[in-house]
């Protein structure tokens, strides 16, 4: 059915947008608001105005798959140990200078993606690899909306969760609709200040933080937040400081946050790697403020990426990067010492998926 499939083939229409009274068409996915004339593609690259409406063009269409460890994504408090079947398109919304998928992001390759699948064969390459679940991930499932939507929920029909990872940059209807088909998210704060947003990301900071409040107050979706710190641009104690008193009085202790090192890439080739120090001062920060579940990442830090009770301060989830160890959680994540809830999705036992990447080819799959 899809080998030699053109490229209309991969379009279809979406239904967020609306018409200007200067003859252009603006679409509404995402707080970029792009106003498109005929043939004119938005920033994101991939929705394009055709045949006088917005379309997207990458339906059904992937940058590759992999089977990660659901603590890559990162998710450290959402079935712990089991395998997630990740992918991306093409494309962004935002235009990260430090973007570390850029090739992906930033690609105008649409007609060379790798991948093409149908939401049925996604959800039984999932099913065949025994992953607990599939994650939008590598570029934000905002901009592929309709495609993420019908595979999230041809994996939900087979047991499989559906986990976006994204920036959170999205107008307020279509976040209503995207999120009603997960089951999890990672939303990425990328700062907390209007000027990196839009000096760094081109973005604004108040769109991304309606939608953790959106997930916090008005969804049963679990979801973690990570903050990669960057030398010099968004680092400071203060800022750190200001994020997670933020966090904890709108969202509560037990949002888990995940500080992460940048590595200088894309157009961010200036500044040096995140000290292990900063990630580590950033948790302190996080964990004096009250966030209960804070973690580092891309770091070499054992202590920093286990998971510890807030009821007794026992160790609960041994972690080092992405592989387990000790663990003390019953089925349903209580202590086992004190029976304090583990705030999360737990199942049973833990995954022994281990740190392992696999790419995978989904015709071998
Ligand atoms: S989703 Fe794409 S086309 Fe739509 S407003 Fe955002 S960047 Fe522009």
């Amino acid at each position: 059915m899809w080998a030699g499939m053109t490229a209309a083939a991969f379009t279809v229409p979406t239904r967020y947008w609306h018409r200007l009274d200067d003859g252009r068409i603006q679409c509404d996915v995402c707080p970029r608001a792009c106003k498109l004339r005929e043939g004119q593609r938005g920033l994101c690259f991939v929705r394009a105005r055709e045949d006088d409406q917005i379309v997207l063009t990458t339906y059904g269409r992937s940058s590759g798959f992999c089977v990660d460890p659901i603590e890559k994504k990162p998710l450290n408090h959402f079935l712990p140990g089991t395998s997630v079947l990740s992918f991306g398109t093409a494309g962004c919304n935002l235009a990260c200078r430090f973007c570390q998928n850029w090739d992906i992001s930033k690609s105008r390759e649409i007609d060379t993606l790798a991948d093409a699948a149908s939401a049925e064969a996604i959800a039984d390459a999932a099913q065949s690899l025994g992953c607990s679940s599939v994650a939008f991930t590598y570029n934000d499932p905002v901009i592929f909306l309709e495609y993420a939507i019908e595979v999230a929920d041809a994996c939900r029909e087979r047991g499989i969760r559906a986990v976006a990872v994204t920036a959170g940059y999205v107008c307020a209807e279509p976040r209503v609709e995207l999120f009603s088909h997960m089951d999890a998210a990672n939303v990425d704060l990328k700062g907390f200040t209007d000027a990196f947003y839009a000096g760094t990301c081109a973005g604004r900071l108040t769109p991304v933080l309606e939608t953790l409040e959106y997930l916090k107050h008005e969804t049963d979706v679990w979801f973690e937040i990570t903050n990669l710190l960057i030398p010099g641009l968004n680092d400071s104690e203060e800022e750190i400081d200001r994020m997670t008193t933020w966090i904890v009085e709108s969202l509560g202790p037990e949002v888990p946050v995940h500080f992460t090192a940048f590595h200088p890439d894309y157009k961010l080739l200036d500044r040096p790697r995140t000290p292990p120090e900063t990630l580590i001062r950033a948790r302190s920060i996080a964990l004096a403020n009250g966030v209960r579940h804070t973690y580092t990442g891309n770091v070499f830090d054992a202590d920093g990426q286990s998971t510890y009770c807030h009821g007794c301060g026992s160790r609960v989830i041994e972690r080092d990067w992405y592989r387990l160890g000790d663990y003390r959680l019953d089925a349903d994540g209580r202590c086992e010492r004190c029976r304090a809830q583990t705030p999360g999705v737990f199942s049973g036992a833990p995954g022994s998926w281990g740190a392992r990447r696999l790419p995978v080819r989904l015709s071998s799959a």
